[in-house]
């Protein structure tokens, strides 16, 4: 959320300010806005019922934009918001992985030559240019936000390369496209740890998105409990709630081994990115 046209992203995925509160009046409007803390005593006490038709409003990622755009909209409407922050780029200052791919792609004008680069790159660092055909083409162009290159783009960078090529080629086309150094852009792109800290006394709810953003499913028993354990160690630290608490998982992703530790760390509520109305289940509250 923020104004976009006349920034100097224009071609950033965002939500226009005006759009946001037009979104606000709909939702309000059909829906009875509730808290964070009704949804969790709801988790954990059988008894307590939501109200009909209850909307429950998430922010996640901790952007700077919260406390600008979202914070006073909010308090002004006297309804409460959960944010889920990542722990990680708010204290060390860096970027994450895809905040650093959708300025890219953002600043970028000539896609095609970004995918060369891309590839070019890639083959540097010892991958075949089989492998990258074959990921070229595995790529389904049905996805819901992007067309085929940008999704490409996005696979390569999130997810297909080794960690340590896909960290080096994202730098340098950051700093080939963006410009800026990353941890300046981090302090400008994310919330501070005060400002964390201020929505937790402003009312608001913070919960936690893992300290990395990493892809939870992907990630073994080990680094997911570190995942969540440095998060939680942020959340304490910042004021919030770290028992009976909500997770709400990066990019929607979770496994088996997930759900166990969040249920030993006495978390209740877990989102996803499923889409649909109706979703609301108590025996599947580590699932929403
Ligand atoms: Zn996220």
């Amino acid at each position: 959320v923020r104004e976009i046209i006349g920034s100097k992203f224009p071609n950033i995925k965002g939500l226009e300010f005006a759009n946001f509160k037009n979104q606000l009046d709909y939702l309000q409007n059909k829906y009875s806005i509730i808290k964070a803390e009704d949804l969790i005593e709801y988790a954990i006490n059988k008894k307590t019922s939501l109200p009909k038709n209850p909307c429950y409003l998430t922010f996640d990622d901790g952007y700077k934009d919260h406390i600008e755009y979202v914070l006073p909209e909010l308090k002004k409407r006297k309804i409460q918001g959960s944010f889920f922050p990542a722990s990680k780029p708010i204290i060390n200052h860096d970027l994450l992985n895809t905040n650093a791919i959708q300025f890219i792609l953002a600043s970028c004008e000539n896609l095609e030559k970004l995918i060369k680069e891309l590839n070019t790159k890639c083959i540097e660092y010892g991958v075949s240019e089989d492998e990258i055909n074959k990921l070229w083409l595995s790529i389904d162009d049905r996805d819901r936000f992007d067309n085929r290159s940008v999704t490409y783009v996005k696979r390569m960078l999130q997810r297909e390369l080794p960690e340590e090529i896909r960290s080096k080629v994202t730098d340098m086309l950051f700093e080939k496209y963006v410009g800026v150094s990353q941890k300046d852009f981090s302090i400008d792109l994310y919330l501070s740890k005060e400002e964390v800290s201020q929505l937790v006394s402003e009312g608001m709810y913070v919960g936690s998105h893992s300290h990395s953003h990493y892809w939870m499913n992907e990630e073994s028993l080990e680094s997911q409990k570190k995942e969540i354990e440095l998060s939680l160690v942020f959340l304490d630290k910042i004021g919030a709630p770290t028992k009976d608490w909500i997770m709400c998982y990066p990019n929607g992703a979770y496994n088996d081994d997930t759900l166990s530790i969040l249920r030993k760390k006495k978390c209740v509520v877990g989102l996803t990115c499923n889409v649909g109305h109706g979703l609301l289940k108590r025996h599947k509250l580590l699932e929403l």
